[in-house]
């Protein structure tokens, strides 16, 4: 069978199936099989025979892929902000609406160098990472999850990231004087309600990654009511949730003292994140009288 005809082939049987991307998803799995990138298989002319060892590795991932596994778990690895991460079961596989998540992040440590940031709930560590290799900032990334620090520090090191890796339970709250300038956060925010009927790819990533409780908030109260005493004065708490829980988690932020509350949009415009700061800059807390400075040298 030819490279042109197995391709044409695989789409095929994934539009029926029905998959959103047939014609992404044949060349991901094509050029899996083959143990090539997707770029080279692109090279490489159309009539050239698929070789029997990656025809019986097709079949294999395709029947997989048909019984609804993801894409992503059978690649073992996806894209995130322009690098690739090692993703498997046991992770949730990094969606390209946390991106927003990530420049939201980048944005408010421009302003903050040698800031120290805490991804909460790291998962495959695509937020945290990210931050790690896009700012000066000093990351701690932290899970409950084992199999979700493994993966972490698998890519912790391939992408040559100096982080720290910790096992903690966001439900258990900060440490006496800890003490973060950036928490960030994309806990599980799922409802009692969409965990009974899930996608079926969404069955195979791991629940305690998905589950927010009976009302999918769970995550978000225990943020604000534990983790902003974790805050530094001026920091930030920053967290993506569903596209239906802007105003809820906004609300949260409010009730919990925190400042400049912003929700935000993901590239399609649905909302996605909400972000709000801790009064006081470190300045004036080392300062008092900061701001009367301020006024006695620019007086209005
Ligand atoms: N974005 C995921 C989904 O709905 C949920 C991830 C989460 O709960 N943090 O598919």
């Amino acid at each position: 069978m030819t490279l042109l005809c197995a391709r044409r082939e695989l789409a095929e049987r994934l539009r029926a199936a029905p998959v959103d991307a047939p014609e992404r998803e044949a060349r991901e799995l094509l050029a899996a099989a083959m143990g090539l990138s997707v770029q080279t298989l692109r090279l490489m002319p159309a009539e050239e025979t698929v070789p029997e060892e990656a025809a019986k590795q097709l079949r294999e991932l395709l029947s997989r892929r048909l019984r609804g596994e993801p894409l992503q778990y059978l690649l073992g690895e996806w894209d995130f902000f322009g690098r690739t991460f090692s993703v498997g079961p046991g992770v949730l596989i990094p969606r390209p609406e946390t991106e927003a998540v990530v420049e939201r992040a980048l944005s408010f440590l421009q302003g903050h160098p040698g800031a120290a940031v805490l991804d909460l709930g790291c998962g495959s560590g695509c937020i945290g990472l990210t931050l790690a290799l896009e700012a000066d900032c000093r990351v701690t990334l932290a899970d409950l999850s084992e199999q979700a620090l493994a993966r972490t520090r698998a890519n912790a090191a391939a992408l040559g990231a100096d982080v720290e890796v910790v096992r903690r339970d966001l439900l258990q709250g900060p440490e006496e004087g800890e003490r973060w300038t950036l928490i960030v956060s994309n806990p599980p925010y799922l409802t009692a309600e969409e965990m009974a009927c899930l996608q079926k790819e969404l069955t195979y990533e791991p629940p305690m990654a998905l589950d927010g409780g009976a009302d999918g908030l769970l995550f978000y109260r225990a943020l604000v009511e534990q983790w902003t005493a974790a805050l530094a004065p001026g920091g930030m708490l920053l967290c993506e949730h569903g596209d239906r829980q802007g105003e809820a988690v906004a609300a949260l932020f409010r009730a919990a003292g925190l400042r400049d509350v912003t929700t935000f949009f993901d590239l399609e415009g649905r909302p996605r994140g909400c972000c709000g700061r801790l009064q006081g800059s470190p300045q004036q807390r080392r300062n008092p009288l900061f701001c009367i400075e301020i006024e006695t040298r620019f007086p209005v």
